[in-house]
Order: structure tokens, then C-alpha cells, then sequence
């Protein structure tokens, strides 16, 4: 290996280290790493300890483990459903294993027999031992003198096509020799003391080449606190300055309007409702700005809070603007609401993109001159020509759909009207700290009295023909049924049935029943008119894909039928089943088992049978697929936590908040003389970000 040039850096591109070329350096950036510095803090998924490596004989079904073998034979398959499958037979010295990718063609000549290959998965059987889907790499046989194979713990990154970890290896060690005494600390010194975290340098050598898994711990515990520090240090930098303006509204609650809507109301609040609604007057009632997160499972009944909110806000002379992701729940939550406000003497009003034209105009002139008080609709509330005489205050429906950015353009039409969002995902507490770590939270922990807990039934596909029976029973007796399908139109390749495919079948075995078909694709007119007649009773089965996932709320559809249930995820399933048991009947959830389902398929199905617990499925689905994947895009703003697993993590996690936050009440400006370091570091991380963030 040669001397590397004295004019590498950390700024350096990687492309300029030896063995880096512009292909490599292109795979790199896919994986953010596009300087040296970004190579030397790229910290590893996990780690092989090769100290305690499994031997193939002595693998059990249901073992997540890694081994080491080589490839004895290869071969490429068709599959009975059109697919292809890549299969390789793997010894070690103990026995033989055989794993199988299924279509994967990136896979189809990747491997060549002779290779040695590392391989980590799950074991299950299969005419013998066998992993579907496994991690692997290829060693590269012909480079074991290098030093990078001594030691028994090996670094696994996150790596991209084209790039091996033995290549990479080799880089990582040219960058520490150029430049690991060019590395700055990024942490005060008095943090690192406090948790016993490794110094920077010390860290970055420990992570890439450990002699111990305990090095390798503590060298990726530094870099994860690190990452969890500097995103809860935005996170209570925006929050001060949310909470430290006192610019905000003061509106406070004068009941001519509030107490009224409580007398209409055909039921009584439950004790969370008032408790929340508590939480929310005060916070409305305070001269900064509300900045509140209300959070409640389905159907715990956060829209009447919602609209609470809105008339304490015109009560006040000012206006409320409800923020809905889909038009089908700005009109629902409109016409549920229009009635009950006009008797209040309140006006209020529909925006969304699909309105004619002269109606639009009306409205957008009714909120200019303030004569409409309350304002429910979706996106279109953000454009740019809608003025609002007085807005006071915002809420935002089922705010994972919305950005942070059309958050800010809503609150931008008034002057810091207060802010509140609703969200019907349960997230546990450990997520809602990072990703909702600004906001104030209010928990609807109740549901409304004399709700029957709804059935759920997983129904084998032999099954089909008596469940028809019993729904056709059911609906006999006036219930309604949404049929959820997960594509509207056939396609070959994923052989899943389609609204359209279950539109035929179900109008042949319903012969008597009214069935619609209800879908994103269909025109807005048709769609209003269908969701209309569903609500009046008119259609006994409506087929639909998801787009009645999120808020609809029709008491007499108290059957739910979901084809497909593989093909949502827990929180989905939830949301779906959160649509009917609102009524008086008995509610059913029923999921159609697909032909020839996997095992695995049915016992996360089960699983979500058993219970209608919204938080324990949460944390139940934040453990199988993590935190990205729960919450659907991130919204917040701030980049990903990319190393943190915030389930493993969680107590270096309350650690850097509590470290953050603490830093922001005593000095918010960072002005200590041992914090421009971290000033330093927001600037780089954030950038762009920074501004948007009110953080300057
Ligand atoms: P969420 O938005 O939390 O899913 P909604 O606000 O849509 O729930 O309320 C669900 C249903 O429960 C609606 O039909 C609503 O009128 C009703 N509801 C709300 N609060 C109560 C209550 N305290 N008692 C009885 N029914 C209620
Ligand atoms: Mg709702």
C-alpha cells in the first residue's frame, strides 16, 4: 500500500483515495458517504464476531444466525408463479445449507462456485436446511493476506451493489492512515466524560476495527449518541423558539359557543375528551403560541375536540382552518359539522381542490372578508390565494400525510395562530419523543362509553363461501360492509385480487345486494355521490381500496372485509378495523387469507387479531419493521436517524434528549464558549434545514 498524499483531508471527495475510482466513489454516495470524513464515520449495521460463528449442522429451524461457507452449486429457477428463483447450495465444513433469493435477477450472476460467502438469515426447512432472502457477502479468497481479515469481529455496512466489503475495508484504512489525526471532536468534552462516551478518534479507529465486540459497542454507542444528540438539539432549539416568543394569540374560552355545541351534541364527553379539551383551552388561552399534538386511537372521538377547538378560536373574533389529508374527509368532516354550527350561528365553509370554480370563489371571498368563521378542507387551503381576514387557529388532520412545510404555509396565513395536530396513529412513546419531540402532547386514552369491542376473524380461503353467507345475514339485518381490496386493477404480477376482479365475483354471490366500487381513480363528482349513498344507506357493499382508510366515520357500515390482509401493514390493518365498530350492532373485521399464504403471514395476521389494542400494535409493528416503515415518510423536517434503532436504543436515546434539552434551557444561544463546537456542528448537519427550523 502507498503513502497517501499529504493533500488528502476530510473534505477530500472519497474518489481521491487510493482504490476509489469514479464507479465506486458513485455506489459511495448512494450510501451518503462522499468525503473521507463521511468514510470514517460511516458506521457499520452490525457486526460479524466470527469468535462464535454457527456451523451448519448445529443450525435449528428458527435460528437467526450467520454463517460462513462455500458455494458448492448454483442455479437459477422458475418459480410456479411466473417468478424466478436464485439458489445456492452452501457447506461449511459440518454440512450443507441451501439459500434461496426470490426474484432477484441483480443476483442471477453474482455468484460463482467456489465462493466463499458469509451468510446471515433465518433458518427454516425445506427439503433440508435452508435461508429465503439472506443477507450475504463474498469474501475475497485471494486477499486474505491483508490485514483487515486479522481480528475475529468484522464490520458489516450498509453496503451498495458494485462495492465490496473487503474494498471498503481497505479504503477505511487508507482514509484512518491520511487523515484520522485531522478529525475534530464534535461533542463538549464534559458530555463525553458524563456518559463515558469515546473520544472522536478513538472512536472512529474502534469502529472499523475492533478487537472485542465490547470496543465495537462502545465505538457505535458514541456515534448513535451522537446522531440522537444533535436531532433532539434542533428538536429544543425550534421548541424554545416556538415557546419563547410570546407573539401568540391569547384566546380564551368564553363558552357562549362552546357550551352550546356541548348541549347539541347527541352524547356526553368522555373524561379524556375534557381533559384534553382542558389541555387545549389553556394552552389556547396563553399568550404564546400553541404548538399540541392530540393524539388518540380510532374512534376515540378527536374531531368533536377538534371543533371545540375552533369555536373557542371564534368565540375569540378569529377564524379556524381543519386541514384534512383527503377530500372524502374534509366533505365528511364539513357535513357532519355544517348543521350543528349553523344552529350555533356560526358559518362554515368546504375547500377543496375539486369545488366548481363560482363556489371556490365564494368561499376563498368568505374567508377574505371573515364572514366564514370555520374553514374544513385539504390541501387546497394552502395555496397561495387563500387570505384569511383573522386566522386563529390551525388544525391539521392526520398530520403524517402533511409536511412540515404545508404545516408552516397553513400557519403562515395568520399571524401565529395557534397549532393543532391530529393523529390517529398510536406511536410509542419513545418515537413520539423523537419525531413529535417539539410539540406538546394530549392523550385521548378513552373511547366513548358502550362501544362493543369489534370481532376480528382470519378466514381461511376454504372458509370463503360460509363467511359470504354469514355477511349476506348480516347485511340482511340493515349492516354495511366496506370490502377492502388492495389494487384497483388486476395486475399479473403480484396475482392479488383487484376492486374491479372482487367487483364481478361479489355482484355474482350478492345477487340481491346494491355493490359500488369506490377508488382514487374515480372522478370526485361520482365519488362524493357514492360515499353519499353509502352514508344513506343506499349501498349495502362498497368496494374500496384504502382511500376510506383514514377518518371515515359511518355508524351503520359495521363489517369491515379486507382481501389481502399480507399486504397491509399492522398499523394499516388497524386503521381499517378503527373505521366500523362506531354503531350500535356488533362490529366484524374479517381478513380473507390468500391461497397458499405463508406461515409467517398468518401469525402477524393473528397477532392483530387478538387484540384491538391500538398502542400494543404500534409497538408490536415499531418492533418488526421499525420506525421508518411505521410512520410512512418522515415528516418532521430533520434528517433520518440513520444508525439509531430507537427500539435497542432507547436508553442512549432519553440520554442525549435530556442532554439537549438541558443545554437549550441554559444556554439557548449557545453561547458558551464549550458549545461552538455543537453551533458549529448544527450548521454542517442541518443546513438548509436550519432555517426552516426557525433556528438562525
Ligand atoms: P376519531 O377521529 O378519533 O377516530 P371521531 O371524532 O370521528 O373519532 O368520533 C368517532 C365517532 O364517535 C363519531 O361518530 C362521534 O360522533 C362519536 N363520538 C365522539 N365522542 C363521543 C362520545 N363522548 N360519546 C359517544 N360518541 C362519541
Ligand atoms: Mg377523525
Amino acid at each position: 500500500m502507498g503513502k497517501s498524499k499529504p493533500s488528502l483531508d476530510l473534505d477530500t471527495p472519497v474518489q481521491y483515495l487510493k482504490g476509489i475510482g469514479p464507479k465506486r466513489s458513485s455506489y459511495l454516495s448512494r450510501i451518503g458517504v462522499t468525503t473521507i470524513g463521511d468514510l470514517l464515520t460511516l458506521v457499520p449495521r452490525r457486526y460479524l464476531d466470527y469468535s462464535n460463528l454457527a456451523k451448519i449442522a448445529e443450525l435449528k429451524v428458527g435460528d437467526a444466525v450467520t454463517v460462513v461457507g462455500q458455494i458448492i452449486a448454483r442455479d437459477v429457477k422458475k418459480t410456479r408463479s411466473k417468478g424466478e428463483v436464485v439458489i445456492l447450495a452452501v457447506s461449511d465444513s459440518s454440512g450443507l445449507l441451501t439459500c434461496r433469493w426470490f426474484n432477484r435477477p441483480d443476483l442471477k450472476k453474482k455468484f460463482r462456485v467456489g465462493d466463499l460467502v458469509i451468510l446471515s438469515g433465518e433458518v427454516s426447512f425445506y427439503y433440508g436446511k435452508q435461508m429465503v432472502n439472506p443477507n450475504y457477502q463474498i469474501v475475497d479468497p485471494d486477499k486474505n493476506d491483508m490485514p483487515i481479515y486479522a481480528g475475529s469481529i468484522i464490520p458489516i455496512y450498509p453496503l451498495t451493489e458494485g462495492m465490496n466489503l473487503w474494498n471498503l475495508r481497505r479504503s477505511i484504512m487508507r482514509a484512518i492512515e491520511c487523515c484520522l489525526d485531522k478529525v475534530k471532536e464534535t461533542l463538549p468534552e464534559y458530555i463525553l466524560k458524563k456518559h463515558n462516551l469515546l473520544k472522536m478518534d478513538e472512536a472512529i479507529q474502534k469502529l472499523h476495527f475492533p478487537e472485542t465486540m465490547e470496543e465495537a459497542n462502545k465505538a457505535r454507542e458514541r456515534f448513535v449518541y451522537e446522531e440522537i444528540f444533535f436531532f433532539e438539539l434542533a428538536l429544543a432549539l425550534r421548541r424554545a423558539l416556538v415557546k419563547g416568543g410570546d407573539r401568540g394569540l391569547t384566546l380564551k374560552e368564553k363558552g357562549y359557543l362552546t357550551k352550546r355545541l356541548i348541549e347539541l351534541l347527541p352524547f356526553s364527553l368522555t373524561e379524556a375528551q375534557k381533559r384534553v379539551i382542558e389541555e387545549i383551552g389553556s394552552d389556547m388561552a396563553r399568550d404564546q403560541t400553541m404548538y399540541r399534538l392530540l393524539q388518540g386511537d380510532v374512534g376515540s372521538g378527536k374531531t368533536v375536540v377538534a371543533i371545540y377547538a375552533a369555536l373557542i378560536a371564534v368565540e375569540n373574533g378569529y377564524q379556524a382552518a381543519l386541514m384534512a389529508p383527503t377530500e372524502i374527509l374534509a366533505e365528511q368532516h364539513y357535513q357532519t359539522y355544517q348543521p350543528i354550527l349553523r344552529e350555533l350561528g356560526v358559518s362554515s365553509g368546504l375547500l377543496t381542490g375539486s369545488l366548481p370554480s363560482t363556489q371556490k370563489e365564494a368561499v376563498l371571498k368568505g374567508l377574505a372578508d371573515g364572514s366564514i368563521k370555520i374553514i374544513f378542507g385539504t390541501h387546497a387551503l394552502i395555496e397561495e390565494r387563500v387570505n384569511f381576514a383573522q386566522l386563529g387557529l390551525v388544525i391539521v388532520d392526520e398530520q403524517h400525510r402533511f409536511g412540515v412545510v404545508q404545516r408552516a404555509l397553513l400557519s403562515a396565513k395568520g399571524e401565529s395562530p395557534d397549532f393543532l395536530v391530529i393523529s390517529a396513529t398510536p406511536i410509542p412513546r419513545t418515537l413520539s419523543l423523537t419525531l413529535y419531540g417539539d410539540l406538546d402532547i394530549s392523550q385521548l386514552d378513552e373511547k366513548p362509553p358502550g362501544r362493543k369491542e369489534i370481532e376480528t376473524i382470519v378466514v381461511e380461503p376454504t372458509r370463503r363461501a360460509e363467511i359470504y353467507r354469514f355477511i349476506d345475514r348480516k347485511i340482511e339485518e340493515k349492516n354495511q360492509v366496506f370490502y377492502i381490496c388492495p389494487l384497483i386493477k388486476e395486475s399479473d404480477r403480484l396475482g392479488l385480487k383487484s376492486v374491479e376482479r372482487a367487483m364481478d365475483e361479489i355482484s355474482r354471490v350478492f345477487v340481491n345486494r346494491k355493490v359500488e366500487i369506490l377508488h382514487g381513480r374515480i372522478p370526485t363528482r361520482d365519488r362524493k355521490r357514492i360515499m353519499e349513498e353509502f352514508r344513506r344507506g343506499k349501498i349495502d357493499i362498497l368496494i374500496a381500496t384504502t382511500v376510506v382508510e383514514v377518518g371515515v366515520d359511518i355508524p351503520n357500515a359495521n363489517i369491515m372485509v379486507i382481501e389481502h390482509p399480507e399486504r397491509f401493514g399492522i398499523a394499516q390493518l388497524h386503521q381499517l378495523r378503527g373505521r366500523i365498530g362506531r354503531g350500535e350492532t356488533q362490529g366484524y373485521c374479517i381478513l380473507f387469507l390468500p391461497e397458499n399464504y405463508a406461515p409467517e403471514w398468518k401469525r402477524r395476521i393473528e397477532y392483530f387479531a387478538s387484540t384491538t389494542d391500538g398502542f400494543e400494535l404500534a409497538t408490536k409493528d415499531l418492533e418488526i419493521r421499525g420506525p421508518g416503515e411505521l410512520l410512512g415518510k418522515r415528516q418532521h423536517g430533520l434528517p433520518d436517524l440513520k444508525i439509531t434503532d430507537i427500539t435497542r436504543d432507547t436508553p442512549l436515546l432519553f440520554k442525549a434528549r435530556r442532554d439537549a434539552f438541558q443545554i437549550v434551557e441554559f444556554d439557548p444561544e449557545l453561547n458558551d464558549p464549550e458549545h461552538a463546537v455543537l453551533k458549529e456542528q448544527l450548521a454542517r448537519r442541518f443546513e438548509a434545514k436550519l432555517e426552516l427550523l426557525g433556528i438562525g
